[in-house]
This record gives C-alpha cells, sequence and structure tokens, in this order.
C-alpha cells in the first residue's frame, strides 16, 4: 500500500521545517528582528531582509481562504475526492494543506479550521486540517 508522499527535502531549510512539526506543533519561521512571519521558508525575510529567525509555534486555528476539490488521482496513496484547501491562519500565513473529514458541498469561505496531524510513516508526520466544530 502507498502512502502519502513524503516532501523532497531540496534545501536544508525546508527540512528545518518539516522536523519541526514532528511533536505535533505547527510552527513556522518568525523573523526574530522584526517578528515577521515567513512561509514558505526562506533564509532571509522578505520584510527587512534580516537572516535571522526562530521557529515559533502558532496557534493551528484559521479560516477557510481557499479551496479546490480533486477528483483525479494524482497519486495512489490520495482517496478522491479530497479537498486542497489555502487556510489563513489566526497569524497571517496563508499555508496549503489538505481538509479532511469535510464535506464538500458544505464548505463556505472563512468556515474556521483547525490543524490536526497525519501520520505518514513511523516517523513523519503532516499537518492538515479539520473543520472547527461550532
Ligand atoms: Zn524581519
Amino acid at each position: 500500500m502507498s502512502h502519502w508522499p513524503l516532501p523532497k527535502n531540496v534545501d536544508p531549510i525546508n527540512a528545518e521545517f518539516w522536523q519541526t512539526l514532528q511533536d505535533g506543533v505547527l510552527r513556522f519561521q518568525r523573523c526574530t528582528d522584526c517578528g515577521t512571519l515567513r512561509h514558505l521558508p526562506r533564509y532571509q525575510c522578505a520584510e527587512c531582509g534580516s537572516t535571522a529567525y526562530e521557529w515559533a509555534p502558532v496557534t493551528g486555528r484559521g479560516t477557510l481562504y481557499s479551496w479546490t476539490v480533486t477528483h483525479q488521482v494524482f497519486h495512489p496513496a490520495f482517496d478522491v475526492p479530497f479537498v486542497a484547501a489555502v487556510i489563513e491562519l489566526d497569524e497571517g500565513v496563508r499555508f496549503v494543506s489538505q481538509l479532511i473529514d469535510a464535506d464538500p458541498a458544505e464548505l463556505e469561505l472563512d468556515a474556521p479550521v483547525r490543524v490536526a496531524f497525519k501520520r505518514i510513516t513511523d516517523d513523519f508526520q503532516t499537518p492538515v486540517f479539520r473543520l472547527e466544530k461550532t
């Protein structure tokens, strides 16, 4: 049985990003000079140019910014249909992920969501999102 593909860490900073998530806390780079969060991971702050950063935990809460329902099988591990979503986290970062356990017919813009973690292998998990029950 095929599992979700693992990230291809072509750059050490991407590997850092994925490693910081393995304890089940969503983190993004935060510039330690101006406080701006960075995503996708990068070596320089887009706001102030600083190369200094730390991995800062975020709430994991956000809203559904955009989505598409995928019916085409692009990888055998992905059951279709699935919801590929852009999540806008409360901290302002937009993050592309999968929205799980959701009925596509019931999705609404700005619906509240919360991060969950899907285990891919014994030593790797990836962030996904679920609708927040209100
Ligand atoms: Zn900065």
